[in-house]
């Protein structure tokens, strides 16, 4: 075969393997903009597990008429303009992958307004990457991305995905895993009309703790403490579970760098080390922690979903999180505290 270039919804079909895994990635990747929009309220409604329709709508600051297509092209942001914003981006967006790539691979309408345009406009898209012009469609100042029909055009895909309820779960975790990381956000998530978590604007410490059971359960607050340590411009905070709360699995580990979720070696490790010395082997902790340092510092361009990261002083934050949780874990246990007047 002589060299061809690809055509350009090829193109993003084939960034939509990395970035489009099942109905929860899209989830992620439609609430990430949300959140990048600045909304404050955003409703998730699902049905069949996310692969028969995804509808997210939020309160943000919208598109503009003019850049709806744009939105839905490939490499088109608002959030990074060069190399200097993209080493210290602090959305959570900044490839403009995501748009496109769902819409190659579903049915994708999206509606938007912004302040002071007066109407709504909506484009329509069938898996291909063309649009027909934007139609006016009433719509407060936000977004709706409406996804239908999740891989319909590509059967090798649609053959991985599980049953309905297995999807669910992974979409509700997503849910969760963002409703962790802003407080501030009202999420309501609803599957095949059934409300099945609402997660309203948390602002004070018992609202939090709040939240925080809702998505771990009320035994781990119970069984946690909240700490807040900060040491050479490192900052972490959250909630640690006690000793007496370990679970089989590392399945209730929250870990965000600069409000973004991760699952790093670098942290797991500096964690596992902390917790060694009072958890039984084969134990795992649970935590919500949130770390937060310099954007510089970190490197948010690992993988395409974002879910890994680079520390560019990786020891540095490795002894900053072993000391600060192993501290906190050994002024737990009584005798360990100095003292009155020492
Ligand atoms: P990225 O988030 O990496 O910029 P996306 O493909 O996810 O790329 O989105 C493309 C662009 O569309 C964003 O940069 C943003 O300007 C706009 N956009 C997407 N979703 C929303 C939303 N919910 N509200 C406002 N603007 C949005
Ligand atoms: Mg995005």
């Amino acid at each position: 075969m002589p060299i061809q270039e690809l055509p350009p919804q090829l193109i993003n079909q084939i960034a939509a393997g990395e970035v489009v895994e099942r109905p929860s990635s899209v989830v992620k990747e439609l609430l990430e903009n949300s959140l990048d929009a600045g909304a404050n309220r955003i409703h998730i409604e699902v049905e069949q597990g996310g692969v028969r329709r995804i509808r997210i709508r939020d309160d943000g600051c919208g598109i503009p008429r003019h850049e709806l297509a744009l939105a839905l092209s490939r490499h088109a942001t608002s959030k990074i303009t060069s190399l200097e914003d993209l080493e210290r981006v602090a959305s959570l967006g900044f490839r403009g992958e995501a748009l496109p790539s769902i819409a190659s691979v579903s049915r994708l309408t999206l509606t938007s307004a912004v302040a002071g345009e007066g109407s709504g406009w909506r484009l329509r898209g069938d898996g291909g990457d063309r649009f027909d012009d934007p139609e006016p469609a009433p719509h407060p100042v936000g977004t709706t991305i409406d996804v239908k029909d999740l891989f319909f055009n590509v059967p090798a895909r649609r053959k991985f995905l599980r049953t309905e309820r297995t999807e669910y779960g992974h979409l509700e975790e997503v849910v969760r895993r963002i409703g962790l990381s802003r407080f501030d956000v009202t999420l309501d998530l609803s599957h095949n009309g059934k409300s099945t978590l609402r997660l309203p604007a948390a602002s004070s410490q018992a609202e939090r703790d709040h939240r925080v059971a809702q998505v771990c359960g009320q035994a781990f607050i119970g069984q946690s403490v909240f700490i807040e340590q900060a040491a050479a411009g490192l900052r972490l905070e959250g909630w640690m579970g006690l000793p007496t709360f370990s679970r089989s699995q590392a399945d209730l580990q929250y870990f965000y760098v600069n409000g973004r979720m991760v699952r790093d070696k670098v942290v797991s490790h500096a964690v596992r080390q902390a917790y060694q010395d009072v958890l039984y082997h084969g134990r795992h902790a649970a935590f919500v922690l949130y770390l937060t340092l310099d954007p510089v510092l970190v490197d948010v361009n690992a993988h395409p979903a974002k879910h890994e990261v680079r520390f560019r002083e990786s020891r540095m934050v490795h002894d900053f999180l072993f000391s600060s949780l192993h501290r906190a874990l050994a002024e737990l246990r009584p005798g360990a505290r100095p003292a009155a007047g020492e």
